[in-house]
């Protein structure tokens, strides 16, 4: 594309056509700053005996779409499966959006905090002894793990011990499928008790009101609750507490006291 310093300090009048500048089957490159234009460009000749048309020659194909433009001027990142651990079908928009945020590191931690504004404390609220940090509260603070140890002790589940984003990298991979519902579990686990970890620290901050770790784990544990809201699903009469999938080893003993039971995504079936 030409600019209109170049036009302009080229002579061609400003009604000409493209054919004022092609001589027999060449560019006219005696036009002064045109000729490191064309030089550029070695592999478009003019074809007199051809019709004009329009070529999108910045994709493979030649075609014009708006997905191609829009390919070509937006910023690439990496791909990332964090999406796959947070925003789920059966997810709790609030808890959801929480993790959203502590999985980035945008929640208002202290570390945070200080970086732009002076307070009198760093110390985490939940043991006042670490600094407060996103890696502290999820979970190396030892009164947030043994919530987190508490909650997935109840639901059957294993963690490995790691840093925060080394644990949602962890989760990424191992419990990124939509249909297995030990993954759905994990999930909603850990959603929960982010959500629920930071309520308390936002509590006894602005409220000063403090919560012991079993009711923190068993408000968490509710959350087992909110499944049975989920649309094409199989609705299931708790009898002991457990929920069996087909290769019957996955059994959550929530322990929920849920009158109208609890139930299993799609198309899982349920043995009794
Ligand atoms: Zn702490």
């Amino acid at each position: 594309m030409l600019t209109h310093r170049q036009l302009a300090t080229s002579g061609i009048p400003w009604s000409a056509h493209v054919s004022a500048i092609i001589e027999g089957d060449n560019w006219k490159t005696s036009e002064g700053n045109l000729q490191t234009i064309w030089a550029s460009l070695p592999a478009y000749k003019p074809d007199p005996h051809k019709e004009d048309q329009i070529i999108w020659s910045q994709h493979g194909t030649d075609k014009f779409s708006i997905a191609t433009a829009w390919d070509l001027i937006r910023h690439h990142s990496p791909t990332q499966d964090t999406h796959l651990l947070i925003w789920q079908k059966e997810h709790i928009p609030r808890h959801a959006f929480i993790l959203w945020l502590a999985v980035q590191g945008r929640l208002r931690t202290r570390d945070r905090i200080s970086t732009t504004t002076a307070i009198p404390s760093l110390l985490c609220v939940l043991c006042n002894q670490e600094p407060e940090t996103h890696d502290h509260l999820f979970f190396r603070c030892h009164h947030s793990r043994a919530v987190w140890e508490t909650v997935n002790r109840h639901a059957g589940l294993t963690w490995p011990s790691l840093s925060w984003n080394q644990l949602i990298d962890w989760a990424i991979v191992a419990h990124k499928c939509k249909k297995n519902v030990t993954s759905m579990i994990a999930r909603l686990s850990l959603a929960a008790s982010v959500y629920n970890v930071w309520q308390e620290r936002n509590r006894r901050i602005f409220s000063h009101q403090f919560q012991g770790r079993d009711y923190l784990a068993s408000e968490i544990i509710q959350v087992a609750n909110s499944l049975s809201d989920c649309d094409h699903h199989y609705a299931f009469e708790r009898e002991d507490g457990l929920l069996r999938v087909p290769n019957g080893t996955a059994c959550f003993p929530w322990n929920i006291q849920h009158t109208t039971g609890f139930q299993v995504p799609f198309p899982f079936e349920i043995f009794r």
